[in-house]
């Protein structure tokens, strides 16, 4: 008889050889970086492979336990894409974006994860590559405390604050010393900056208009800039979804004389024909967007010609499976990939295996705010980026594991979910 919750996409009897899967856990570390859900997938080998995801942590840990370990525990971990498909379209039939995608992300790294050690090889290789030996990479100005406010409590991740100053405080400096924030990137080797410096306009009005006389004054950072470093330096900004059209068209004249490599996210990604209709007004090259999480988003930005570059998390997203798929599909329309991060540590890891085995590729986005204050309390492997290109990582999987401490009874919401249980 049929089983429902191994088939379709599995062998009736599992492989003699297949590494099953024997416990999950999860932990949501949120002194650390609130918002983020760590996981572990332990195997009859022994091994564990390590996944994560980030924004609403608590009901992705619901997911995880109360529903799709059901489909994993006892079953092959290797079988990446069988476990990738059930899952989705048992998802997908209900809604797919948001927790759910989430969900299927972190348990898809952990796979790899496994998949790589099992077969002693980091995932680039895996995947086809290494297609390149460094990544190139540019700095995002956050702050060290993502998603928290000054108090220290939890606040709304991407929706910026401008902090206050202090080292690496990268966002308030741009406000404040813009020439010495870039002098100090270039002195480090970065040639490109990522800032979200509207925010603050943008929740003035609901990002339904922008005054001249704001627009002015908040871009003053980046003219300073193009005066001082011409074109020694590339930048790009973010609007994280805030305006509505016709400001988003008034950021974009304004912009056009700074020449930033791309707008990202100006407009809200709900409605993609009103992308299109942007790129067409503004004429300025557009990044296509983190936000969108769905094949299907993806497939119509791309031919409905909405976008030159296309953002994608890998932890949002579905993980190293769907991100190489998208990849891949935009390099079919030459519109270079890049890799969203700000979200965690194995999203960067995860980036840069797929940055590594995709020629489309063009750019991960890192944080050195977080890479150098917090990241070592999550993970065992350094990032080093040295002249504005990150080293591939090193070892087989993901080439980074999460703290083992942090996985304990009784502290950071512990779950796990065991074959025999
Ligand atoms: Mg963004």
């Amino acid at each position: 008889m049929t089983d429902p919750l191994t088939a379709p996409y599995l062998p009736a009897t599992p492989l003699e050889d297949a590494v099953r899967v024997v416990a999950i856990e999860t932990v949501i570390p949120s002194d650390i970086m609130p918002g983020l859900l760590l996981l572990r997938i332990h195997t009859n080998t022994g091994a564990i492979g390590h996944g994560e995801t980030y924004y609403a942590p608590h009901a992705v840990a619901a997911l995880v336990h109360e529903w799709m370990a059901r489909r994993l525990l006892g079953q092959d971990a290797l079988a990446i894409e069988s476990h990738w498909r059930f899952l989705y379209e048992r998802c997908a039939n209900f809604g797919a974006r948001g927790a759910e995608l989430r969900a299927i992300s972190a348990i898809d790294l952990a796979l790899w994860d496994l998949l790589g050690q099992t077969c002693g090889q980091p995932i680039y290789r895996l995947l086809g590559g290494p297609v390149r030996s460094r990544v190139p990479v540019y700095n995002s100005l956050g702050n060290p405390a993502y998603g928290r406010n000054p108090e220290g409590r939890q606040g709304w991740p991407g929706y910026g604050t401008i902090g206050e100053p202090g080292p690496l405080q990268d966002s308030y400096k741009l406000f404040h010393a813009p020439e010495e924030l870039v002098e100090e990137l270039l002195s480090e080797g970065y040639t490109a900056f990522k800032t979200w410096l509207f925010d603050s306009v943008a929740h003035q009005h609901g990002g339904m208009r922008i005054s001249l006389s704001d627009l002015e004054a908040t871009l003053q950072p980046l003219v300073r800039i193009r005066e001082q470093f011409g074109n020694r330096i590339e930048f790009m900004v973010d609007g994280h979804g805030f305006f509505m059209l016709p400001a988003a068209l008034r950021i974009a004249d304004a912009l056009r004389p700074l020449q930033p490599l791309w707008l990202e996210d100006i407009l809200k990604m709900d409605n993609l024909s009103t992308l299109r209709d942007f790129r067409q007004q503004s004429r300025m090259p557009i990044s296509a967007s983190e936000m969108l999480l769905s094949r299907a988003d993806y497939a119509q930005v791309l031919a409905e010609q909405a976008v030159d570059y296309v953002m994608i998390d890998p932890t949002w997203v579905g993980g190293i499976s769907e991100t190489v798929r998208l990849a891949h599909l935009a390099q079919a329309y030459n519109v270079p990939v890049t890799m969203h991060d700000c979200t965690g540590p194995l999203t960067l890891f995860a980036g840069l295996h797929v940055n590594a085995a995709v020629p489309g590729c063009c750019f991960q986005e890192t944080v050195r705010a977080h890479i150098r204050t917090f990241y070592h309390e999550l993970i065992d492997a350094p990032v080093v980026i040295r002249n504005g290109e990150a080293e591939l990582p090193r070892g087989p999987g993901l080439g980074a594991r999460l703290n083992p401490e942090l996985f304990r009874e009784g502290r950071y919401d512990y779950r796990v979910s065991r074959l025999d249980a």
